[in-house]
């Protein structure tokens, strides 16, 4: 993006937001609101609305009376379709203006969040759209005598609740299919991630998409998010996030209508380096991004680095003079790689798990501490840490930050049993230049994608979803459409 144009509204003030709930713009209903902080340098930049019980059910009911009504489900689909690529132009419209808000909330370097995040909403929406008049219901194979049809349809009101690392990208990966399927939806974004989202809603509004249709309410998880969850008028809950709050959503679906719930929770992925590498320097200019882009806040980030012993000591001396040239700091700042961390309790969150690996005698090859702190915002320096245990904590659980571990093996059976020890199963990295043990390696790894020879970066055309406590359902690819779409037959005597 475009320095000029970023100085010019980098500072803009922005007006407090509101919930979009029936197609208006409304306070929560005792009025109450959040400071929204931005990580960049700590100051407040605005607030939200702190929704209340209340606010989510009247969202709920405004979900519901759009899908009973039809006013959505029911338009033609070549009518829909036209309504959702509005929506995207109007989107791509204000890209830019987007993509400084979002990186002023939560801290993404800009080259990133301009491309990953408006622009990525703007491809989902466009696809899930440009889909919408080619799904087709099926005949079934039936004897003579009967003819069996299978429609689909709509399943209904859609929860949504949503992280604060992209909003824009994950919030379209939901909303897409869930509004071309003709479903209509209550939008949850996180605490520290909320404005591109409203703005998403306010832009729906005006590109025709219906009253009801999509409704975002903002505020606490806790509150917001458990009242969708417990609802017994949402069909369906999709979700992105931490296992925690997964856990925490089948349990309330348990409680109520047992509402299907759908995860994409967290990750602790391989990036596995064979010493037939095609090419040593690329692997570590790929896989210092694949972890410290965003500053680690991806959910597939590579973020448990396995290194052939033949060589592993070449391979880290690379990583870390590619993590040590990364550009920490100014997210707003074009040239930056890596931005703030979200928060400060995730920033508390992250040196945690490298202090503890710190006095476990672990070695921190580089990195490890805040930086910039006299900017008042929230930034960790790209950290390495190698020597570690397959039991240690920090190569267990997912840190969510800049911070890469390093574990070395000698065979490729011994690489499959590092990469799969793990409750996670969302990505994982595979660099050789063996075809064969590429795909050996495709078919031998629990995780949802595989990447070869590269890090990262599938498109909307692939589905992403997360095997073991990664969750379950896939966003993104026509697959996503399962998620929103039921089946119904019709059985009828000829
Ligand atoms: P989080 O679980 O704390 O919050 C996610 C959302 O859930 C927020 O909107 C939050 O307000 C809401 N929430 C919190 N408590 C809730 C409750 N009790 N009931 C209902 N809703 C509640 O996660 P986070 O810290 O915002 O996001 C980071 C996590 O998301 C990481 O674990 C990351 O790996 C994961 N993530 C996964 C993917 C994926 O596609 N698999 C993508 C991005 C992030």
């Amino acid at each position: 993006m475009d320095k000029f144009e970023i100085d010019r509204i980098r500072d803009h003030v922005i007006a407090p937001a509101k919930h979009i709930i029936n197609g208006e713009r409304v306070d929560a209903a005792d009025r109450g609101t959040m400071d929204v902080i931005s990580p960049v340098d700590g100051r407040k930049l605005t607030t939200i609305p702190k929704g209340t019980e209340q606010d989510a059910k009247s969202a709920i009911m405004s979900a519901r009376a759009a899908f009973d009504d039809g006013r959505w489900s029911g338009l033609s689909p070549a009518a829909r379709k036209q309504v959702m690529l509005n929506w995207a132009e109007l989107i791509e419209a204000q890209a830019q203006e987007l993509a400084v808000l979002g990186v002023r909330d939560n801290g993404t370097e800009i080259g990133m969040a301009h491309k990953a995040e408006p622009l990525s909403a703007v491809g989902t929406l466009r696809y899930f759209a440009e889909a919408i008049d080619k799904i087709y219901g099926e005949i079934a194979p039936t004897a003579p005598g009967a003819l069996g049809l299978i429609h689909k349809q709509p399943v209904g009101v859609v929860g949504a609740i949503v992280p604060w690392n992209f909003p824009l990208m994950i919030g379209s990966w939901k909303l897409g299919p869930a509004l071309a399927a003709g479903c209509t939806v209550v939008m949850k974004p996180a605490e520290t991630a909320s404005l591109t989202l409203v703005r998403l809603g306010e832009l729906a509004l005006e590109a025709g998409i219906p009253p009801g249709v999509l409704n975002v309410v903002t505020g606490e998880g806790a509150v917001v998010g458990a009242a969708i969850a417990e609802s017994e008028d949402v069909d369906v809950l999709v979700f992105t996030g931490s296992g925690n709050t997964g856990r925490k959503l089948m349990e309330a679906s348990a409680r109520s209508n047992l509402k299907r719930v759908y995860l994409e929770l967290g990750g602790k992925s391989p990036n596995i380096v064979f010493a037939d590498v095609p090419d040593l320097d690329e692997a570590a200019k790929v896989s210092a991004a694949g972890i410290f882009r965003n500053s680690g806040q991806v959910c597939v980030a590579g973020s448990r680095l396995l290194v052939q012993k033949d060589i592993h000591n070449a391979f880290v001396e690379k990583l870390v003079a590619q993590a040590e040239a990364m550009r920490v700091g100014d997210p707003l700042d074009p040239k930056t790689n890596a931005g703030a961390i979200n928060s400060e309790r995730q920033l508390a969150q992250n040196l945690a798990f490298v202090e503890e690996a710190r006095r476990a005698g672990r070695n921190i090859a580089t990195g490890g501490m805040r930086v910039l702190q006299e900017t008042g915002g929230t930034y960790m320096a790209p950290t390495i840490v190698t020597g570690v245990d397959a039991s240690d904590r920090i190569v267990r659980e997912e840190v969510f930050g800049p911070v890469l571990t390093v574990q070395s093996f000698e065979t490729e059976d011994e690489a499959v049993s590092l990469a799969n020890d793990s409750d996670f199963g969302l990505a994982a990295g595979v660099w050789t230049s063996d075809l064969s043990r590429a795909h050996r390696m495709i078919a031998r790894i629990r995780a949802g994608v595989v990447h070869v020879n590269t890090y990262g970066g599938a498109d909307v055309t692939v589905p992403l979803g997360g095997v073991k406590q990664s969750g379950n359902g896939h966003d993104k690819s026509l697959h996503a459409f399962d998620k929103y779409l039921d089946l119904k037959t019709a059985w009828i005597k000829l």
